[in-house]
């Protein structure tokens, strides 16, 4: 009787305000390198360490956004769980929902080196994150990490760094620059016609 290995299921969370050329290239890294069948981009509906710095753009505006981008990208799906619970968003509560729904699932969790770094001090409940999920670390310019903060048995995937933040795109955005270079075609269109960070700080 053949085998069913456990689907591997990626997560990739983040405020994507806007999503960019670096978040598609870090999931389409991790995918390949671990083999993910799936991966969801959980879009944060309060991302809770950046809204109290600066004004986020609307959750279901950041999620429309993230649709632009994974156009024509097969396993790739935005999920917006966290927006539909509202509030605060919090990883570990979003890996015990996933885990509920699908107990078969072997889950990864996506992130940049940076937030990597922080993730074990300043996350809510990082052991509940810890046990359920492994932790996949793209490469970030700029970003150091020392291994010791992790899990010993995170993957740390190997990829040509892009240097591209979401903040970078809404000062040139909001300047009128351009910043085509940075995302995809459908991203720049969505947030050109809709003027998405005109007047933005
Ligand atoms: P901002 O500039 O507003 O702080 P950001 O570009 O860091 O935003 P987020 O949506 O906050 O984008 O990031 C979501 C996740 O994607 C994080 O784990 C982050 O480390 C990772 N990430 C963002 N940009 C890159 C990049 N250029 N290369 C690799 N990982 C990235």
């Amino acid at each position: 009787m053949p085998v069913s290995l456990p689907t591997k299921v990626g997560l990739f969370g983040g405020t994507f305000d806007p999503p960019h050329l670096g978040h598609l290239r870090a999931a389409q890294a991790a995918a390949s390198q671990v083999g993910l069948e799936e991966v969801l981009f959980v879009v944060a509906n309060d991302p809770w360490q950046k809204s109290d710095q600066r004004v986020v753009t609307p959750a279901a505006v950041r999620r429309d956004m993230v649709e632009q981008l994974l156009e024509g990208q097969s396993g790739f799906t935005v999920d917006d769980r966290e927006i539909r619970r509202g509030g605060p968003s919090y990883t570990a509560d979003t890996l015990e929902e996933i885990h509920r729904e699908r107990p078969d699932a072997d889950l990864f969790l996506i992130v940049g080196q940076d937030s990597a770094a922080t993730m074990a001090a300043t996350w809510q409940r990082p052991d509940v994150i810890f046990d359920l999920a492994t932790v996949v670390v793209v490469t970030r310019p700029g970003g150091a990490l020392p291994k010791s903060v992790l899990p010993s048995d995170s993957i740390y995937v190997e990829m040509n760094p892009v240097d591209v933040s979401s903040s970078q795109i809404r000062n040139l955005a909001s300047r009128g620059e351009p910043f085509a270079h940075l995302t995809t075609d459908a991203v720049v269109q969505f947030i050109s016609t809709r003027g998405v960070y005109v007047g933005a700080q």
